[in-house]
């Protein structure tokens, strides 16, 4: 039997990258959970969505009644929870949200699981896996040296990466105390297509297209260890089915870039790709007032995902936002599209909002 797959926030950035992957690279059925909010959009999986083996649920992570229902309908064989409230700036203004889906949404997702996993054949349960999608956030901030790995303790220091740090503490507990099969990652900051245009990279790019100031937090000087998208999304599946149970794994690209770096190459690349009438797009480059709290440094050493279990990632940071810069360049009207109902793109998390686009 072919695996069923059930993927939580598959209209999100990393989601529709992984329910994407899962459809072109396997024969599993896959089920998107995802309640759509201001980051989903059903537009991020268009391109696999008459596929007969891809089935989309609009429902709330939280919602228990809902959740029940689709273990029920579709009994899944893997779960892979990547459902999140993930903008740190807007954890800052508005933490309820991120308590709520974070924290609340996994229990209710785990004591689902745990019912349905409970009731399996003993083959079926011994074959079951749940897999945690988590940050190297839950680990706070290093400084100029040393990295992230399994073993560094948690100590998160922003609103989101206090939710995500208590929902991995949830997840190794429900393995711990009721055997439910569980596996957790931890991975550094992605970039890639499709990626909800408030995050550093497309706020950049978007900000140079439109000719407006392009905002560094603070001095720019702020490290972090950047991996693209597809080849998180081949960890997730490679962890899920050869991974320990009740195992951690963290997972990095071994690109550690400065903020003012990655700005300085993304204004590169779009003058290679899109020069201005005049100038260089790093013309643009302006410092802003800092995140409160930002994290100085986040960097991972992934030995033990590559080393237990043959993952690399694949892409180089110069060739993967190459190719991220030509998928913004090419998909302006899904920007445009999925900031239509949101208030476009506002500075958050200083207190106040502050308009920052032109
Ligand atoms: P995203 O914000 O782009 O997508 C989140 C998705 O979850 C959206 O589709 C949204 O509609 C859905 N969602 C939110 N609340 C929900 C709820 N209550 N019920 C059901 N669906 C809900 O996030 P992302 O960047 O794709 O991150 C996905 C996961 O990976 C998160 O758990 C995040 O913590 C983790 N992660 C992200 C990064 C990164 O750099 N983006 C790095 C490491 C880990």
């Amino acid at each position: 039997m072919p695996d069923t797959v059930l993927v939580t926030g598959g209209a999100g950035f990393i989601g529709s990258a992984l329910v994407r992957y899962l459809i072109r690279e396997t024969d599993a059925q896959v089920i998107n959970l995802d309640a759509l909010t201001y980051a989903g959009h059903r537009s991020t999986v268009a391109t696999v969505a008459a596929d007969p083996r891809y089935h989309f649920v609009q429902a709330d992570v939280a919602d228990a009644d809902a959740v029940a229902r689709v273990f029920a309908a579709h009994r899944p064989t893997h779960v892979m929870h990547l459902a999140a409230e993930s903008h740190v700036d807007r954890s800052i203004d508005g933490p309820a949200a991120f308590i709520r889906t974070n924290l609340v949404g996994t229990y209710t997702l785990l004591e689902a699981a745990r019912a349905y996993w409970q009731a399996l054949p003993p083959a079926d349960q011994q074959a079951f896996r749940f897999l945690h999608v988590s940050t190297d956030e839950v680990y706070g901030a290093l400084g100029e040296t040393g990295h992230f790995r399994e073993t560094t303790p948690y100590q998160p220091t922003s609103p989101y990466s206090a939710s995500k740090a208590g929902s991995d503490h949830l997840v190794r507990a429900w393995h711990h105390t009721y055997g439910l099969p569980t596996v957790v990652t931890n991975c550094s900051n992605n970039y890639g297509p499709y990626q909800f245009p408030e995050k550093l990279i497309p706020v950049v790019i978007l900000k140079a297209l439109a000719e407006a100031p392009i905002p560094v937090y603070g001095t720019g000087e702020n490290v972090r260890d950047w991996l693209f998208v597809d080849d998180h999304v081949r960890a997730l599946w490679t962890v899920i089915r050869q991974g320990r149970v009740g195992e951690t794994y963290v997972i990095g690209g071994q690109s550690e870039r400065r903020n003012h770096e990655v700005v300085r190459t993304l204004c590169q690349l779009l003058d290679e790709q899109y020069p201005r009438p005049s100038g260089t797009y790093a013309d643009l480059i302006t410092f802003v007032t800092d995140r409160p709290g930002h994290d100085w440094r986040y960097a991972i050493d992934p030995t033990k995902i590559m080393d237990e279990l043959g993952w690399q990632p694949q892409a180089t940071f110069e060739e993967g936002l190459r190719q991220t810069v030509a998928w913004y360049l090419a998909h302006q009207d899904w920007c445009r599209h999925v900031l239509a109902d949101t208030r476009g793109l506002v500075r958050r998390g200083t207190g106040q909002d502050q308009e920052i686009s032109a």
